[in-house]
């Protein structure tokens, strides 16, 4: 960060390159969640936040260091780094063993040609307790009032020492070691300010694709998620011959309760009904996904189950919802399904002839007294 490297006062170059970098990171990482999204790479958010974001940063710290290393001034670049491991640390929360840092830290070290300086080591060993305590603060104060401070002088306290092992090192002025000091704090803050904006950003997109997927009153998938997933399921069972099954289920004489109680005790119902078929299809296989795709109506996938694996799932549905006891008012009331159940054959030309067979398979149920599986 000196005149000589940067035609421009060093500090403003330094701020929107760290900005550009940050933003480039945030860019490419919510392409890399979208496209394993959309090709359902089973893989979790978490898990390509932690290894994109330490890679990324691994990347940039080396790659910023091989313009300088074996320099006088080899140390021009630490704010750049500490900024990388609090990003790490602090931002993105990468969930990295801490044992891992050691052997990063060396490596480091190797590339840097100062495993032979103590003071290096020195420098090693502070980041490393750096990159813990930061990461302790983020979990244990996260959404608290307080946590700016703390990361705050987190960052003041060691970025004075990390400083000053360098200062030892390269033997430069108090008056440099100071200076690089306040440039970290001011950097840190504006990292805070950036990554705050662009986190309540990706928050709220988070919540719209939420509501473009899910079913508000009883947060389940709705009929928009039921048609994409089904699109994609029925190729993939077209296409490699993988078995699919439905099953769909109608509340029986539903509209007594909204008659009889309200809709408000209606609407409660519905929600018990999901929760107690969330509840069974969770103690199964995470794979299979409930849908309501109309009013009391609802949908369930079972990629992977033909109609005979299905059977005691559907089975335990079922009778879960058949013996549900809803306290309501000064009363309990009960209720029943009628369900219809098949899978796809090689006669299904599209979704739709899929689906018609299910329904009528309800609606055959329907006819036939209610509160009973057709399966066909
Ligand atoms: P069947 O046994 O033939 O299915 O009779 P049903 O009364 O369940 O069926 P019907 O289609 O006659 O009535 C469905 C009712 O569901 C009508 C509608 O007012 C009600 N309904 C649809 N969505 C909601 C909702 O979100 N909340 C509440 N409370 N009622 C709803
Ligand atoms: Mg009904
Ligand atoms: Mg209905």
């Amino acid at each position: 960060m000196t005149w000589s490297h940067w035609q421009v006062p060093p500090f403003t170059t330094s701020v929107f390159f760290v900005l550009g970098v940050l933003t480039l990171y945030w860019v490419t990482y919510n392409w890399l969640i979208s496209w394993t999204h959309t090709r359902r790479i089973s893989v979790t958010d978490e898990t390509v936040n932690t290894w994109y974001g330490l890679i990324y940063m691994i990347v940039f710290v080396f790659a910023m260091q091989s313009l300088i290393v074996g320099q006088s001034d080899s140390w021009q670049f630490m704010n750049f780094e500490l900024i990388a491991v609090t990003f790490c640390a602090f931002f993105i929360n990468v969930r990295i063993s801490y044992y891992l840092l050691f052997p990063i830290g060396v490596i480091f070290m190797v590339f840097n040609g100062s495993l032979g300086y103590w003071q290096s080591w020195a420098h090693s060993l502070t980041l490393m307790t750096f990159f813990v305590v930061l990461s302790i603060i983020h979990t244990r104060l996260q959404g608290r009032r307080c946590i700016m401070v703390y990361y705050l002088a987190t960052i003041s306290g060691f970025g004075a020492l990390l400083w000053f092992w360098m200062k030892l090192k390269f033997d430069f002025s108090w008056l440099t070691m100071w200076q690089e000091w306040v440039y970290l704090i001011i950097f840190e803050v504006l990292l805070y300010i950036y990554v705050s904006m662009l986190s309540h950003d990706s928050e709220i997109k988070l919540q719209l694709a939420k509501y473009a997927t899910h079913d508000a009153l009883t947060k389940t998938n709705n009929f928009a998620a039921y048609t994409e997933d089904m699109e994609y399921l029925f190729n993939q069972s077209t296409q490699n011959g993988q078995p699919l099954s439905m099953m769909m289920f109608d509340i029986d004489h539903f509209k007594r309760f909204n008659d009889t109680y309200g809709h408000s005790v209606g609407d409660l119902v519905l929600r018990r009904v999901t929760s107690t078929v969330q509840d069974v299809l969770a103690a199964h296989d995470a794979n299979i996904k409930l849908y309501r795709t109309g009013g009391e109506e609802f949908n369930i996938l079972f990629p992977n189950y033909d109609v005979a694996a299905t059977k005691p799932i559907v089975d335990e549905i079922f009778d879960a919802i058949n013996h549900l006891e809803i306290p309501v008012k000064d009363t309990v009331v009960g209720l029943s399904i009628s369900v219809g159940v098949s899978a796809i054959t090689t006669d299904d030309k599209a979704p739709m002839d899929f689906y018609n067979r299910v329904d009528r398979n309800l609606y055959h149920s329907k006819r036939h007294g209610r509160m009973q599986i057709t399966v066909d």
